[in-house]
């Protein structure tokens, strides 16, 4: 079968916010004509999940208020809410003292911090035993970026259980054409081809994981790519809990990470993702209505399991490098979490290159 031809000036591989902040910030430059982006039409939704009667983001992310990005026009007209609420339940079941913890490891950096026993009994339901071996240079590099020498980490809250970011990027409305595989991206002739169509671009701006796309342009890699994943459960209930509030559990016997109340009747908990699959609802449940007395008539919603949700070690093998060279010398650009595969945020997202 003949693939069709589309000529584009700049076109965007990968369908998240970090594309679509980028497709904003580059209305600044360009024509909304001169924009496509290519969205895999087999991927889960991040954006938003229905679940009877209640919509809310799968994942908890929040604008910083400080932000460059919060106070540009991408949040004109956008709902004001107040910074959400943070506490800490008492620290229980946990001494650092029992753990073995190796030079250069995550948990020897946070060793040298105030509140070890606190941090590292949050790391260690966070990253699992892992952090006791292996550095986690992404997340040394943001604890380092955002809670040492920190320009302002003011965070908003959702407003009906939905990120500041949804409302943002709702009144955009870009080119989006879906694709079931993608083929390759063929770099001298800055070709992208789908199993339809083949996209002739001027500038590739990708936020697909980088080695997906090191992958596809036949490009050579030696990074570890490992990456960390996040789980949820998330509960109703009729009251005694209103929105915008999070809890970490500090007790290290409990599999909460942390509690967030999306809506004043939804709440998420995230859970150690590294106990995925066995984890009983009604231990969960029990331990929400011990954190939060108040709460009433809790019920159990649904799950999620995201696998890919934080990468963990920072780039810095010579293939990889030389190969991210030669994507930017090609005009390739890759952006966002994972196609820059920093565990940053998106008010952290590097226009430079764009435009
Ligand atoms: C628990 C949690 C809390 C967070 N809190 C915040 C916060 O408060 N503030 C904040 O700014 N950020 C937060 N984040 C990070 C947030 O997820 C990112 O900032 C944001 O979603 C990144 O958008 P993105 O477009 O870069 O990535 P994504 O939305 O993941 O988009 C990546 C693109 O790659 C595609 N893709 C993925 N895998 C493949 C593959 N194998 N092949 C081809 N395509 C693929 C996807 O379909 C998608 O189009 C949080 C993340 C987690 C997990």
């Amino acid at each position: 079968m003949n693939k069709k031809i589309i000529q584009i000036k700049n076109c965007f591989l990968g369908h998240g916010y970090a594309s679509l902040i980028g497709y904003h910030k580059l209305l600044e430059i360009s024509n909304h004509k001169e924009i496509l982006i290519l969205r895999n039409k087999n991927t889960s939704p991040i954006f938003t999940i229905e679940h009877e009667g209640h919509s809310f983001s799968p994942l908890p992310i929040f604008p910083v208020e400080e932000s460059k990005l919060y106070q540009s026009s991408l949040f004109n007209n956008v709902p004001k809410q107040e910074p959400i609420s943070v506490s800490f339940s008492t620290l229980d079941n946990f001494n650092h003292k029992d753990y073995q913890i190796k030079d250069g490891s995550l948990a020897s950096f946070m060793l040298s911090n105030d509140g070890i026993d606190t941090r590292l009994c949050l790391g260690l339901k966070q990253w699992g035993d892992d952090m006791l071996t292996t550095p986690f240079s992404q997340v040394q590099d943001k604890i380092k970026r955002h809670y040492i020498s920190s320009g302002g980490n003011t965070r908003m809250g959702y407003v009906n259980g939905l990120s500041l970011f949804k409302y943002a990027v709702d009144k955009l409305n870009p080119e989006v054409l879906d694709y079931a595989n993608l083929e390759k991206v063929d770099i001298e002739k800055k070709e992208v081809h789908t199993d339809d169509y083949i996209i002739k671009y001027n500038k590739l701006i990708s936020t697909v994981p980088i080695h997906f796309l090191l992958d596809i342009c036949n490009l050579k890699q030696d990074h570890n790519t490992n990456y960390a994943s996040s789980y949820f459960y998330f509960f109703e209930y009729k009251n005694g809990f209103n929105a915008n509030q999070i809890i970490y559990d500090c007790d290290f016997k409990s599999d909460i990470l942390r509690i967030f109340s999306v809506k004043d009747n939804f709440l998420l908990a995230q859970l150690r993702s590294d106990k995925h699959g066995q984890i009983s609802t009604e231990k969960i449940q029990k331990r929400i209505q011990r954190l939060v007395p108040s709460i009433k008539e809790l019920k159990f919603a649904k799950e999620l399991f995201v696998p890919m949700s934080y990468p963990v070690e920072l780039i810095s093998t010579p293939d990889t490098l030389d190969s991210i060279n030669v994507l930017k010398q090609n005009d390739i650009i890759p952006l966002g979490r994972f196609g820059d595969w920093k565990y940053s945020d998106l008010h952290e997202l590097d226009w430079s290159s764009i435009v």
